[in-house]
């Protein structure tokens, strides 16, 4: 039988705003070893600044036009950013044909002209040579009609409390603490460098990022439990995969929340740590 504490230990978590969907989730919990986290959204605040505009065949105006009516129908944060900078409203009769490409951008009509906008991966993808860049940030780069129209360059903060979260793993004993981002290498591995991380992995695809948590799966100890934390926007396989999926309550999608064991209604990475302590309180295990 399930012991009264539990329910007093879920209790005590979501006081602070950390939902766990049942007790057993407790017991997954007390025994993190490895914790692996998406990265935008999670460990970055997932508002991105436009830092640079670099077209190639537009004026700046137009190229930052045609991405924000691209992304119209896409919840992704670089979406919300370009539509943001933008600052316009923007005619929905206008964008047609819309297709998200998870982990790569979005592929749409804009006033019946064929409009891709993403990485470096989708203009590959189509067959659309690239200019690299080199600021630092994550590009995006914009095609129109088969040929391309130039790049946008965006960038991300950490979390104030990110540090601190993977610092607060490590004190309670996690052994290993692991990065997963469809974003480019230099962002992805300027995070992980500055936030501590142990490990990084870059560039990855939504089927990538399952394939390296069964990795790391099958790396642990055979006690020890694997955490996954993301917020959301394609996500939900890795979340379920993983032995808890722990989501962003708040800037998180709706199926990232279906598919979590745990949320955290606020969406600070440093409430892991503390789900943890009052997990392993309320079983009393000590280390
Ligand atoms: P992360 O792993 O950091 O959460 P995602 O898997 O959501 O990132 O996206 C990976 C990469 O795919 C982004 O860094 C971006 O280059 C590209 N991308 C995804 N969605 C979009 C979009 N709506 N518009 C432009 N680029 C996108
Ligand atoms: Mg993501």
């Amino acid at each position: 039988s399930v012991p009264l504490s539990f329910f007093g230990g879920i209790g005590g978590a979501s006081k602070n705003g950390i939902l766990v969907k049942g007790g057993n989730y407790l017991e997954v919990l007390a025994n993190a070893e490895t914790v692996v986290f998406d990265k935008t959204g999670t460990l970055t605040r997932g508002v991105f600044n436009v830092t640079a505009i670099h077209p190639d065949t537009c004026s700046e105006a137009q190229l930052l036009e045609v991405a924000a009516l691209a992304e119209n129908y896409s919840d992704h944060p670089i979406s919300r950013s370009l539509k943001e900078a933008y600052g316009a409203q923007i005619d929905p009769a206008r964008v047609t044909d819309v297709e998200e490409l998870s982990g790569r951008g979005v592929r749409v009509k804009v006033d019946g002209r064929l409009v891709c906008v993403g990485n470096d991966k989708l203009m590959d993808e189509i067959g659309v040579k690239w200019h690299p860049c080199h600021r630092v940030g994550t590009t995006v780069h914009v095609a129109l009609d088969g040929a391309y129209a130039g790049h946008i360059v965006i960038s991300d903060e950490v979390k104030p409390d990110a540090a601190a979260a993977i610092q607060a793993l490590k004190a309670e004993g996690v052994r290993k603490t692991v990065m997963l981002t469809g974003d480019a290498k230099a962002v992805g591995e300027g995070v992980a460098k500055e936030l501590g991380l142990d490990e990084v992995y870059t560039q990855l695809l939504p089927a990538d990022k399952v394939e390296q948590v069964e990795r790391l799966l099958a790396q642990k100890s055979a006690k020890g439990k694997l955490a996954f934390v993301g917020d959301g926007i394609n996500d939900a396989p890795v979340l379920s995969r993983a032995d808890i999926g722990i989501a962003m309550g708040a800037m998180g999608s709706d199926a990232a929340i279906e598919a979590a064991d745990v949320v955290l209604m606020d969406d600070q990475p440093s409430k892991i740590a503390e789900a943890i302590r009052i997990a392993r309180k309320t079983l009393r295990i000590v280390r």
